[in-house]
């Protein structure tokens, strides 16, 4: 259905868990999340019912989300739930891939069409300082599966922060050469718990142009801005919550794993779907839809998300 502004809403971001095997800077506290009790986390049935009735609104893409979704210990079965629900053309999974490499053929088994895996640095060092508790060899390891498993597409997504991996935007976008993946920067964002980053750590996805002067222009697809390398079998894209907002053509919503219909991610709102029958999960959702804002405000160092989660917690 179509919102208050015109924007179709056809793409649900479903988070299936807030917990996650990592504890990336931008993303988490150290010390994790409080685990949420039992009940008050949507039951897969409920995310199941919440999906049917995103569908029945007109809902096409879901994209599986979390924390970390691979976590999960039911996600194959989510995801199958998923993939036959009546009028969802698209599974899609974001992952930080540390777990992929023994999920990835059941994942595609499962209905799931593309993997988007994360992954900010190729040192070994960094990214287990980044990440505070991951191993590099662990996501290649999970990416090099995502390619044997014959997905669609795999895309790789870079959080590009100032004086962490800006020196390494060259690269990075050479994973488009070696492997027929599209690399994204996506800029960081300022979120309630991430604090510790600076104006020097928030640096625009122009920087990326400057460092790859070969880059052709191409199409733009969804919100990234899309180039190529010369002999590249994938893309370079860029993401710019922050220098170029894209509200204009937001066309998602966010489910939390505690049961949150989000309908922007930088806003405050909630609307809570836990225990209600599906004609009620339907009912508020076409609420949220209708009262999607506008636009988030501008996001900055200084001017921080309203969102009143970190990104765990959201799903990104
Ligand atoms: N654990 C999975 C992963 O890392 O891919 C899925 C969940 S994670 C919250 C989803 C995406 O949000 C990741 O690509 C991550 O890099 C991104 N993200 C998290 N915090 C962010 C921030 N402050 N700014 C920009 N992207 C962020
Ligand atoms: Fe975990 Fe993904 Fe957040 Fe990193 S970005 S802490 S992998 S949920």
């Amino acid at each position: 259905m179509k919102d208050s502004y015109g924007r179709s809403i056809t793409y649900l971001r479903l988070s299936v868990t807030e917990l996650c095997n990592l504890r990336c800077r931008y993303c988490m506290p150290a010390e994790g999340v409080c685990k949420l009790r039992h009940d008050q986390l949507l039951t897969e049935e409920e995310m199941l019912t919440a999906v049917r009735a995103a569908a029945s609104l007109g809902i096409t893409k879901v994209r599986v989300t979390g924390g970390e979704p691979l976590t999960k210990p039911n996600i194959l079965s989510i995801c199958r739930g998923v993939a036959r629900t009546e009028g969802i053309r698209e599974v899609v999974i974001t992952t930080n891939a540390t777990l992929l490499a023994g999920l990835a053929a059941p994942l595609r088994e499962a209905g799931v069409r593309r993997v988007n895996v994360s992954l900010d640095t190729l040192d070994p060092e960094k990214y287990a300082r980044m990440t505070r508790l991951g191993r590099l060899d662990d996501a290649l390891r999970g990416i090099q599966a995502a390619l044997d498993a014959g997905f669609e597409r795999v895309k790789m997504n870079a959080v590009l922060i100032g004086g962490f991996n800006d020196g390494e935007i060259p690269a990075l976008a050479e994973l488009t050469r070696k492997w027929p993946v599209d690399m994204r920067f996506i800029e960081l964002m300022p979120m309630p718990g991430n604090q510790e980053f600076g104006p020097d750590n928030y640096i625009p996805v122009s920087r990326v142009l400057d460092a790859l002067p070969d880059a052709v222009p191409e199409r733009e697809d969804g919100v990234a801005r899309l180039y190529r390398l010369p002999g590249a079998q994938g893309r370079i894209g860029l993401i710019s919550p922050l220098s170029q907002r894209f509200c204009g053509e937001c066309n998602r919503i966010r489910l939390t794993a505690d049961g949150k219909l989000k309908p922007c991610l930088h806003s405050a709102e909630e609307i809570s779907l836990k225990g209600l029958t599906e004609d009620g999960m339907r009912e508020r959702m076409r609420l949220a839809i209708l009262g999607k804002p506008e636009c988030h405000g501008e996001l900055s160092a200084e001017r921080r998300s309203m969102a009143a989660r970190n990104m765990n917690q959201i799903g990104g």
